[in-house]
């Protein structure tokens, strides 16, 4: 026999048994963005390579290492994408969705990173996405944070998430940070790990958080992005600050907070978790004012967020089990031939007058006693049961399986009422 065929690494199923937990966080979500009137936006799941070169940045984990590139048919470098923001703002540029015109989307799909498969890091995950086009001032900063508190609340994890905040000023006032953050470091320079080392000069705010010990130790008494805000940076600062003091959430300011690429500006925010070991951002945003202009684009404010869906589910499995939902309410069995030609014809109607019903017609014969064992097992509440004299007389018998009732029989023509009634 020939070897089986393994899924690649990394890369998970997600299982029946899995399904609802998914589509229980899947159906909040998007709930709770359509009310606040945020608007689905899909795009493709592969992109030209320097969209994500140009827009991630050469010096960056992604896109030094994470990402699935390959090259087309005709020679062009395309790339599975590692995270949507590249991609939304292509979209919106691409289809003049940027002139004068204020955008508050979202989307959610998975993404693609060849990282080290552990807990919570897979080399295919799934992101929800939000980004805001065409605000600049820190109302629509709070309101993404007051959205994503109220999902955690509505997913019963709120109060295991906690909000850290930090500002990146501007790209003008962060070249200034960025000297004396550098002149600093470099006396400690053979301490630093080496992935630090090597992003001293070339990207050393990412130097801020690295995972390793020893350079946190380092950054501790690093100097404080902080103190070297401009004026308008700090002016949006308190003022994002003041908003969410108003609406009762909770953060912690960490100085130490960085996106580790220049269209940054101003706010940047994590909601962490203690539940999941050391992945524990479940979700992360920022403002990024600069880049729908190195994109190509008219200069449009912006701001957004992602949430990595497998650590939303691990943090919601660690703290309560989500009771799947019964899969079947009703199991229709059919004995011998003519009840199986009666039988497909009934389940329509049932399917017709009871949409939500969730009714399965038992296929693929087997004896009365097989069938109603199925039946059972499906967890179903009642089963519906036609046989030989059902058919001759057009009844059909109602068993309930849960209860302790007797069965029941109807003529065909009461069975919806009667389904109504149970079911009702
Ligand atoms: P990390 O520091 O964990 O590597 P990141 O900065 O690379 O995160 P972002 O690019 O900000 O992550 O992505 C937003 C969110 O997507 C993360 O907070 C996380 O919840 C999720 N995420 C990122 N990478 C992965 C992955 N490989 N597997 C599962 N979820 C992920
Ligand atoms: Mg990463």
């Amino acid at each position: 026999m020939s070897k089986t065929v393994q899924a690649v690494r990394g890369m998970r199923d997600i299982l029946p048994a899995e399904t609802p937990i998914w589509q229980h966080l899947e159906k909040v979500i998007s709930e709770v963005l359509l009310s606040y009137g945020y608007q689905e936006i899909r795009f493709p799941i592969v992109e030209k390579t320097e969209l994500f070169k140009r827009s991630i940045g050469e010096v960056t984990d992604i896109v030094e290492k994470e990402m699935y590139t390959f090259d087309d048919r005709n020679g062009d470098s395309l790339t599975l994408r590692p995270e949507g923001t590249a991609a939304c703002v292509r979209a919106a540029i691409e289809n003049g969705m940027l002139h004068n015109q204020i955008h508050k989307l979202w989307y959610t799909g998975p993404m693609f990173r060849h990282e080290r498969p552990q807990k919570g890091r897979y080399r295919q995950f799934n992101q929800v996405g939000v980004e805001v086009f065409g605000l600049q001032g820190p109302d629509v900063d709070a309101e993404l944070i007051l959205i994503t508190r109220r999902l955690w609340e509505k997913l019963g994890i709120l109060p295991h998430v906690r909000l850290e905040l930090n500002s990146l000023g501007t790209i003008e006032s962060r070249a200034v940070y960025r000297e004396k953050l550098i002149e600093y470091l470099s006396a400690y320079e053979t301490d630093l790990d080496e992935d630090s080392r090597n992003r001293l000069h070339s990207n050393p705010l990412r130097v801020l958080d690295s995972k390793s010990p020893q350079t946190q130790e380092i950054v501790k008494n690093a100097p404080n992005l902080l103190s070297f805000l401009d004026n308008e940076s700090a002016e949006h600062f308190e003022q994002l600050k003041q908003f969410l003091d108003d609406s009762g959430v909770e953060y912690e300011v960490n100085p130490r907070l960085v996106r580790g690429l220049d269209y940054y500006s101003k706010t940047v925010f994590e909601w962490i978790t203690d539940k999941l070991g050391a992945q524990g951002t479940v979700c992360a945003g920022g403002r990024f004012d600069g880049l729908v202009d190195y994109l190509g684009g008219k200069p449009t404010p912006a701001v957004g967020l992602a949430m990595g869906m497998e650590r939303l589910i691990g943090v919601v499995e660690e703290i309560e089990s989500i009771e799947s939902p019964a899969n079947v309410d009703c199991y229709l069995v059919l004995a011998g031939n003519a009840a199986q030609r009666k039988g497909l014809q009934l389940a329509e109607s049932v399917h017709n007058a009871l949409p939500d019903l969730k009714l399965v017609t038992h296929c693929g014969g087997g004896s009365f006693k097989s069938q109603l064992k199925k039946a059972d097992k499906s967890g179903a509440r009642i089963a519906l049961i036609i046989g030989d004299d059902e058919v001759t007389n057009n009844s059909v018998n109602i068993k309930f399986l849960r209860e302790d009732k007797p069965q029941l029989s109807y003529q065909e023509d009461e069975l919806i009422d009667n389904l109504f009634k149970i079911f009702g």
